[in-house]
């Protein structure tokens, strides 16, 4: 990834492709901005730029440096997270110094990530103050925090800040949709609405949205082949939380109806359940769930109302 490829911001990279060419890139930044603005995205980038080796255009992302700052096994890139780590002790504020005076091995410059330094002690600040003072020669610092607020004055002022945003909903939802093929676009568009275009965020909550889908449906499916009723009605009441949520479950009991009916024709399948599903409920039977699964998705794109949805696929789902 470039800096081309980042997702808005159209002005800071402008400002840091100027300052790339230039080749006088200062010898501390930091980036700072809310959760999910790719502030560490960012970080790695510059980082790849400073230790690109190639005489062309940088990062070129085939020569050594590169290859090795995208697997993040550079011997010049050192990353220290506060969000790993929890606060950052002044005991890692001292390696990194008594480091930085060593050579780079191979790259042109030290790369040092500080990332997360929102909980960063004063005392430790004032460590990477002392280096920052008299910064030794070849090195860049990339501090990333929510807010340069989080840091004292004295480390702001020997820093240049460049803020992140989050970029408009379209250029995030396209970003989104180039970098995860395999989600759809309504999905991602309600999840950055949510969250004012975050990329960060929305990408989480997608995440965590599928999780939980995928654990109802999984459920869904085990009560109805123990032939469970009341669990099916708790179950299918929690459908009614929102349309998206509910079509995420669809959308997983119609894999899940899938993948039983190879078990019942004798066809090798990944999903335990299924095995189970084949056992007890008869062929006829799991064929007519996938079609009242894929009826219900139909049902789902008109206007129906959720509160009585998730009872009507219950009744659905209980016939024998
Ligand atoms: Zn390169």
């Amino acid at each position: 990834m470039d800096l081309k490829s980042f997702a808005g911001n159209d002005n800071t990279i402008y400002e840091l492709e100027q300052v790339m060419k230039s080749g006088a890139f200062p010898h501390a930044v930091i980036i700072d901005g809310a959760k999910g603005t790719g502030k560490k995205t960012l970080a790695n980038i510059l980082a790849q730029y400073l230790v690109c080796v190639s005489d062309g255009g940088k990062p070129c992302g085939h020569c050594s440096g590169c290859i090795k700052a995208a697997h993040k096994t550079h011997p010049d890139i050192n990353i220290t997270d506060g969000n790993v780590q929890g606060v950052l002790a002044v005991d890692n504020i001292r390696k990194i110094r008594s480091d930085a005076y060593i050579m780079p091995n191979e790259a042109p410059v030290k790369v040092y990530l500080i990332l997360d330094c929102d909980k960063m002690l004063a005392a430790s600040q004032n460590a990477l103050l002392k280096i920052l003072e008299e910064p030794p020669k070849n090195v860049v610092f990339i501090i990333t925090a929510t807010s340069a607020n989080m840091l004292l004055q004295t480390v702001r002022s020997r820093s240049r800040i460049y803020t992140l945003y989050p970029p408009p909903v379209e250029i995030s939802a396209g970003y989104i949709e180039s970098a995860y093929p395999q989600l759809n676009k309504e999905e991602i568009l309600s999840a950055l609405k949510v969250t004012d275009g975050n990329i960060g965020k929305a990408l989480q909550n997608i995440q965590s949205g599928n999780e939980e889908a995928k654990m109802l449906a999984d459920q869904i499916l085990a009560a109805v082949t123990e032939g469970r009723e009341y669990d099916m009605l708790l179950l299918t009441s929690r459908l009614s939380s929102s349309r998206d949520f509910a079509a995420g479950v669809l959308d997983f009991l119609l894999e899940d109806a899938g993948e039983c009916i190879k078990a019942s024709v004798g066809i090798e399948t990944h999903l335990d359940a299924a095995r189970k599903t084949a056992e007890k409920l008869s062929q006829k039977r799991i064929y007519r769930l996938a079609d009242d699964i894929e009826k219900a998705r139909n049902i789902l794109k008109s206007n129906v109302n959720l509160n009585f949805f998730g009872t009507w696929l219950c009744a659905v789902l209980k016939e024998k």
